[in-house]
Order: C-alpha cells, then sequence, then structure tokens
C-alpha cells in the first residue's frame, strides 16, 4: 500500500521562530531524513524583490537561518542559498535586504541566479517548453530545499512552492513563461527541479494585491513535507482557498508531484481549520484606483501584459491623481470591461490590436513596454 504523505503544519509567534522550527522539522521525521554527510543542498527561498521581509513579499530571514542551522547539524558538505528575483528587481538587493551575508560560514554561500552558468536541460512530456536553462549550482545539488513565502497572486490566484521554482529560472525563460502560459510553465519547470522538502513560510505571507503589492497577512504558520503537492494544498486550504478549483493543482497532480487529497494526505501538528486565516484575494477584473478615476480591465489577458499594466499604474498613480483625469486601461479582450468604451481608454497588446480603432489611444507589443504606455498617457493628457 502507498504511504500516506505527511505535512506538518505548526502556529510560530515572531518570538519563537526557533522552537516553532524545530517542531516543525521533528513533526515530519527531522532534517536526517532528508540530507546525509557530504550532500550539497540547495535552499531555494523567495527573493522576488529587495523588499523588507516585513511586506510578506520574501522568506523571513530567520526561517533560511533556521534551515541553514538544521541542514548543517546534518552534516552537509556545502549549503547554497540562492534565487532570482522578478526581472527588473536586483537579487543582490534581495540578499542585502534579508542580512544573510551576515553568516560567516564557508560552508554556507548565498549566489544569485542572474550571475550564474546556465545549463539547458530536455523536459521529457513537457506541457509547453521541451528546454529550460537552470543555474550550473542547481545541477550540483544532491538536495533541494523551498522556502516560499504563503501570498496571493494575480493571476493563480496564490503563489506557493510550484510557483517559487520559477525563481531559479534566467530572465529570458521568465519572460516567456508570462505570454506562453504560467502554469504550464510551472509544471515543467518543477519536472525538472522538484523540491526534495517544501517548507511553506505564512509567519507573515502577503494578501490583498499579491505577490508584491500586497498587504502583510501575519498567518504565524508553517508548513512543511517532502511531499510538494500535498505541502500546497494544505498551504492553499489554509489561506481560504479551494484547491480544488485551480488548475494548476490538477495538472501537477496528473504530473505525479503528490497528493492533492486532503483526505489522503497525513496532517500533524496544529489542527489546520483551527489554524485557517482567509486570505484577501489579488486578481480582480475592474480594478479601480483613485475613487474609480483610473480603472483597470484585463479580462483574458496572460500574466505579461497584467504586470506591465498594474505595475504603470501603480507608478503613475499619484502623478495622475495630481491632473484629476480619468482614464480608463484595456488589456487582454474586452468581454469583461463593462462597457467602459466611453471616455478616455488606452488599449494596450496586440490582443487588441482589432479594437486599435475604438480606443483614445492603442499601445502595440506583446507584451507593450511599461514606457509606451507612459508615453501614449502623457501624449493623451497633453492633447487635452
Ligand atoms: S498582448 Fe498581452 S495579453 Fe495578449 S498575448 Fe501579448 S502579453 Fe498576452
Amino acid at each position: 500500500m502507498k504511504k500516506k504523505s505527511t505535512v506538518a503544519v505548526v502556529r510560530v509567534e515572531s518570538d519563537n521562530i526557533t522552537a516553532g522550527f524545530a517542531r516543525l522539522m521533528d513533526l515530519i521525521g527531522g532534517m536526517d531524513a532528508l540530507v546525509v554527510p557530504f550532500h550539497e543542498v540547495m535552499i531555494k527561498p523567495n527573493w522576488a524583490t529587495d523588499r523588507d521581509y516585513t511586506t510578506g513579499a520574501v522568506t523571513h530571514p530567520s526561517v533560511i537561518i533556521e534551515c541553514i542551522k538544521h541542514v548543517q547539524k546534518s552534516g552537509a558538505a556545502k549549503i547554497y542559498v540562492g534565487d532570482s528575483s522578478f526581472v527588473g528587481k536586483s537579487t543582490e538587493g534581495a540578499i542585502e535586504k534579508s542580512g544573510l551575508r551576515m553568516i560567516k560560514s564557508k560552508r554556507v554561500k548565498t549566489i544569485d541566479f542572474k550571475k550564474s552558468e546556465y545549463v539547458h536541460v530536455g523536459i521529457p512530456n513537457a506541457l509547453r517548453y521541451r528546454r529550460l536553462g537552470l543555474p550550473k549550482e542547481i545541477m550540483q545539488s544532491q538536495i533541494i530545499i523551498n522556502i516560499p513565502v504563503m501570498k496571493t497572486h494575480d493571476c493563480l490566484p496564490v503563489t506557493l512552492g510550484l510557483k517559487n521554482m520559477k525563481g531559479v529560472l534566467s530572465d529570458k525563460d521568465k519572460r516567456r513563461f508570462h505570454s506562453w502560459g504560467l502554469e504550464e510553465g510551472i509544471i515543467d519547470v518543477n519536472r525538472i527541479v522538484l523540491p526534495d522538502l517544501t517548507i511553506i513560510d505564512g509567519l507573515i505571507g502577503m494578501e490583498g494585491d499579491g505577490p508584491l503589492y500586497g498587504t502583510p497577512a501575519n498567518a504565524k504558520l508553517l508548513i512543511a513535507s517532502f511531499d510538494p503537492l500535498a505541502a500546497e494544498v494544505a498551504a492553499i486550504n489554509a489561506m481560504g482557498f479551494d484547491h480544488e478549483a485551480m488548475a494548476y493543482i490538477q495538472m501537477a497532480y496528473e504530473a505525479g508531484f503528490g497528493e492533492k487529497h486532503i483526505s489522503k494526505i497525513d496532517m500533524v501538528g496544529d489542527d489546520l481549520d483551527s489554524v485557517k486565516r482567509m486570505f484577501k484575494s489579488s486578481y480582480y477584473n475592474g480594478k479601480t484606483f483613485h475613487d474609480g478615476k483610473i480603472r483597470v480591465y484585463d479580462t483574458r489577458a496572460c500574466s505579461a501584459c497584467r504586470s506591465v499594466l498594474n505595475g504603470y499604474v501603480r507608478e503613475a498613480a499619484g502623478a495622475l491623481k495630481e491632473k484629476d483625469i480619468g482614464l480608463t486601461f484595456l488589456a487582454g479582450d474586452l468581454s469583461g470591461n463593462g462597457n467602459q468604451m466611453d471616455g478616455a481608454t488606452i488599449g494596450i497588446g496586440k490582443c487588441l490590436y482589432e479594437h486599435r480603432q475604438e480606443c483614445t489611444c492603442y499601445v502595440p507589443g506583446c507584451p507593450p513596454k511599461k514606457r509606451n504606455i507612459k508615453a501614449a498617457v502623457e501624449q493623451l493628457i497633453d492633447d487635452k
């Protein structure tokens, strides 16, 4: 009979992270169950951006440090802690903010994958990406420990362990993910770097406008499992979402990444229902800013257009408010725009090309460049 996957759930107060982490490890059988002396171990945190961990955007440094201590105790020969921040964000800045440079040990090394040498790997049975590049340091590690943050996401609607592995990719491959299919990409990358241990950091976590601009959720949770899918499913439920409604979970199950049925998972530690905290979700079509004066409709847009558009609107919001101008931004298709074609509309992306004449101005590209959206809006304001 197949052994049940075990998931440990531990509620942790911020002044008791060392004891909370130790309990988490005990519940799954200890780090020794995975790491043996002479192993090279890669710890993969979430260093998506160079913001402070208190925002909930990146992995809590104390969780990384506790993990390093447990891996060291198991006798690992070398410990890498590596990631590559979002395109346009500085991994070095994220490492600096994490304070991990303070660790003075010849056996521990922080890595910015943006500077790594990449090796191309073929992906058998790929859903979309038949070849992806992996950093050399990932290739030479025998063990991968994934430490994502518990966050909401504007497309998925959560980002946890499986999505966190996207951070091993080069910026070039990351860009392809957002226009070729994020969910398929998540499955394909995990086919070649499926973590041996997943530790989900929900000590703070992020709700609302995740994965970067939401608010701290203060969920006070750590979840761990050797089964990456079981850990993911437990975390999704702890956040108050339904994992059965998420396409990538079904894809991961079909790919054989682990167990998705809660009834078949051995849940240990604190009761999942008693630690559950309903996270405010991130994505909804028709986001408004400044009392509804700025509106964003992006039905069926892929994550590339969404991230460019949301990035621009956030950066420009202050300036647009000063101008006291009403604008509607459109991306994807027009099916969910609530007939907002009246007034000044800015259509972006090749998906709206056929509707360009219906927009006040149109910005081409797939995805369009943020600077071109900025220029189009400035021109529109000048012309008023
Ligand atoms: S134009 Fe935007 S929504 Fe359309 S395919 Fe390109 S990136 Fe995706």
